[in-house]
């Protein structure tokens, strides 16, 4: 699988989600400069899922699952889905993990200094609550997929069904300890109220959505040394399951 330059991926991923039937949430603008936001409504009592990915820019899987996803469009029509698919645009660019600037989007959630993490706080506003989030990512020094659960008091954890789906596609990491966070097969878990408790200023992506969005959120981690093909594959497995576990226990707002 080869990687297309961002001018075609971003040509690519507006092209698909106008066929899917999806809108816009963006303003738009160049390739470089845009924070592409795409929403499709379903039926209220469904839920909303969001899903978004590329926010490191040497992380290509995620915003390509996304685009196959798009293609395929075998999204649930009852779902409402909100995507926000190439977070880091220029980062995608030049295969680099910070934005131009040097700046980890990744962690400006809440000092709001790079521009790409405003366009995107410009449209997450203008949204309500999510039944679910899903953060794509993948990881280089992981060996397997493995996922952060941030759940809401009193919720269920989906991440062992989730994670049954992605073996299917790519090992899962075992280890007990990942990336510095004890972790049991492949799942590493917060409680929300601990995570929007934190006082530290380098807010994730996640931590936002689970304070003002969502009782429940899934980062989802695929290893960078497996082949991009089994990634792209492993990110599509693990949103379509996610999309299935939703409407199968409900998604009514959390
Ligand atoms: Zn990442």
């Amino acid at each position: 699988m080869d990687l297309p330059g961002l001018p075609e991926l971003h040509a690519s991923l507006v092209e698909a989600a106008s066929a899917a039937g999806f809108e816009r949430l963006d303003p738009g603008g160049e390739p470089g400069r845009c924070c592409l936001g795409f929403t499709r409504a379903g039926q209220a009592e469904a839920g909303v899922l969001y899903v978004s990915a590329g926010i490191h820019g040497d992380e290509p899987a995620g915003p390509l699952a996304l685009l196959e996803l798009l293609r395929e469009d075998e999204w649930p029509e009852k779902l409402t889905l909100v995507m926000f698919p190439l977070l880091n645009p220029e980062g995608y660019a030049v295969g680099s993990r910070t934005n131009r600037f040097g700046i980890d989007l990744n962690r400006d959630y809440r000092a709001r200094a790079a521009v790409e993490t405003q366009r995107h706080l410009a449209c997450l506003d203008k949204l309500g609550r999510f039944a679910t989030a899903v953060c794509l990512h993948e990881d280089w020094e992981s060996a397997g997929v493995y996922l952060y659960e941030v759940l809401a008091d009193g919720l269920e954890s989906w991440a062992g069904e989730v994670l049954a789906i992605t073996d299917g596609y790519l090992p899962r990491e075992r280890a007990t300890e990942i990336d510095g966070h004890p972790a049991r097969d492949g799942v590493i878990s917060y409680a929300a109220e601990e995570v929007s408790r934190q006082d530290r200023v380098d807010w994730p992506e996640a931590f936002w959505l689970t304070a003002k969005h969502t009782g429940r959120c899934y980062t989802v981690e695929t290893p960078s040394g497996a082949p991009l093909t089994q990634r792209v594959a492993a990110h599509q497995a693990a949103v379509r399951a996610i999309c299935e576990v939703v409407l199968r226990k409900g998604g009514s707002p959390q």
